[in-house]
């Protein structure tokens, strides 16, 4: 009973370990792939992000070269010794060979002021100077080349064209700063940089900048955005463009999320996960490097569900495959389990059990009887002992055949264990010589029980391949009293000499004995 249950939970055990098994990989392999996801979303649109800082620098670049080597050409020649011509012829070569720059304005110290800006494909030259005798703004549209197509003059001086209306302090210093064009959308770069000669101020459209970025956007729903580390962002789309006071929230367009300002403002590199209006984003941001008249940072932001599909994909895929893992090794684990369980159980009868009759070995026998008699011995019980030969065996060997001998023998071993308890012990001490220990049994039961067995054995014949062998055994009974303090030996001991009486007698008999005890 408890061998059955030990092996039951052996099986069960067996089967369950390949399941827990899988079942720890299923949970390990979705830890990593809630990993790779978050390092996958990072990688993404970090390189989309390095790329745009990459071709923002290319960009911008060179609008800064512009600036500075016109501040130095313009500056070094000073205000008298250049004439308006060779000005202008300047200006307008550089506006046009460097095609992001949309206007150029020299604002010499006396106060003239000379303007080349980009309409359609062509130039056209302001120059306005106060200090001759009747004020005049002149224009010029020239070719792309600089050519001469068409001029006015109209009396006037020409307003600062600069919208921003830079202070004092930013005009004596290069600087660079951001505003919106006339029209309220568009925002213009103005760069400044100011010499002897005067100041001048290179102005770039950003919605330029912005459709240059949008090219750039790292997943479906990504958001690109240049932060300028004061107050305008430019979001990859150029009609997304709005401004925002430093370090405050961002006041973005309606269809936009709040609250990235912080992650945008930061400046500098970095990434985080942020959560927008309930869902997860990650953002990386990416300042601009070399050039030191922007603080700007590149910043792209993309949320998680652009990536989740294929990682849901995955997960999917990840499922099946460890539920088939499962079931399949549930179908291998049991069997295997059994075939073990099968091993260790024979593997154990083996060592306690005689092969050709399945009855108890003589060791294991002893072991338990001596327990049985000293238990019974406690509990002021007797036990029965029972020793069993089969007469002339040697005869029947000789007759009918060894093959026929064992199938006695069995038979005999049969017949014998089926008339007594399950709880009795019997065994095959070796040869034909069986014995038997009898649970509570004293010298009378002992003695009926003798009787019974013998009628087993010698009541029917025994059916052989050589055909049925009527065949008689001698029994030897003996039993321990009640108030007996008698051994497990003495009691077999008893037994034997009861069996060699039997024999003596006749054969085909049982004979009791009292135990007599030697020690
Ligand atoms: P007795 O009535 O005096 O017991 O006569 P016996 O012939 O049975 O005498 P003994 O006990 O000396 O002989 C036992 C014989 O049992 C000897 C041996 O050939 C035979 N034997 C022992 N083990 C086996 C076995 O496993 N199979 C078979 N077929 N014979 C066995
Ligand atoms: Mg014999």
């Amino acid at each position: 009973m408890i061998r059955t249950r030990v092996t039951s939970l052996l099986v069960a055990i067996l089967a369950i370990l390949p399941l827990a098994i899988v079942w720890f990989a299923y949970v390990s392999s979705g830890t990593t792939l809630e990993k790779t996801k978050e390092l996958y979303a990072r990688q993404t649109v970090r390189d989309a992000t390095e790329d745009i800082a990459d071709l923002a620098t290319e960009y911008l670049t060179p609008l800064v070269a512009t600036t500075g080597l016109a501040a130095r050409q313009l500056g070094g020649g000073g205000a008298d010794s250049s004439t308006a011509d060779a000005i202008e012829t300047y200006l307008s070569t550089t506006l046009a060979t460097s095609p992001r720059t949309d206007a150029i304005t020299w604002l010499r110290p006396d106060g003239a002021i000379y303007e080349i800006r980009q309409d359609g494909s062509r130039l056209v030259t302001n120059h306005s100077d106060p200090n001759t005798e009747e004020p005049a703004i002149t224009t010029r549209w020239r070719s792309e080349a600089g050519a001469v197509l068409a001029e006015t003059t109209v009396p006037g001086v020409l307003e600062n064209p600069n919208p921003l209306l830079l202070t004092e302090s930013q005009v004596n210093a290069s600087a660079a700063a951001v505003s919106t064009a006339s029209d309220g959308t568009t925002p213009i770069l103005t760069l400044a940089a100011t010499t002897d000669g005067g100041t001048v101020f290179v102005e770039v459209d950003l919605a330029d900048l912005g459709r240059f970025i949008g090219e750039y956007t790292p997943t479906a729903s990504s958001r690109v955005f240049v932060a300028d580390g004061t107050e305008l962002i430019v979001h990859a789309r150029p009609e997304l463009i709005d401004r925002a006071p430093a370090g405050s929230e961002v006041a973005l367009l309606p269809d936009r999320p709040t609250a990235v300002g912080g992650a945008l403002t930061t400046g500098g590199d970095g990434w985080q996960e942020l959560t927008i209006d309930e869902a997860i984003y990650h953002g990386v941001s990416w300042g601009i490097p070399g050039i030191d008249e922007f603080d700007w940072t590149v910043v792209a932001i993309a949320p998680e569900d652009d990536f989740s599909p294929q990682f849901d994909s995955l997960r999917r895929t990840d499922t099946l495959y460890f539920g088939a893992l499962a079931i399949l090794s549930i179908l291998l684990a049991i069997p295997l389990a059994r075939m073990a369980v099968r091993d260790v159980g024979s593997l154990h009868t083996a060592a306690h059990r005689d092969s050709l009759t399945g009855l108890l070995n003589r060791r294991t026998f002893e072991k338990h009887g001596a327990t049985m008699v000293a238990n019974a011995r406690r509990r002021r019980r007797s036990v029965g002992a029972l020793m069993v030969d089969i007469d002339h065996f040697k005869d029947l060997n000789d007759t009918y055949g060894h093959h026929a001998g064992d199938e006695i023998l069995e038979a005999v071993a049969g017949r014998i264990s089926h008339s007594v308890a399950k709880t009795d012990l019997v065994a095959r001490l070796g040869g034909d010589e069986l014995a038997l220990l009898l649970d509570g049994a004293d010298l009378a039961a002992t003695r009926s029980v003798a009787a019974r067995l013998k009628n087993a054995v010698t009541a029917t014949p025994i059916s052989t391949h050589r055909g049925p062998v009527y065949v008689t055994v001698s029994i030897g009974a003996s039993a321990t009293d009640t108030m007996d303090r008698a051994r497990f030996e003495d009691v077999l001991k008893a037994a034997d000499r009861a069996l060699y009486a039997s024999k003596r007698a006749g054969r085909d008999r049982v004979t009791a004995v009292e135990v007599v005890r030697t020690h």
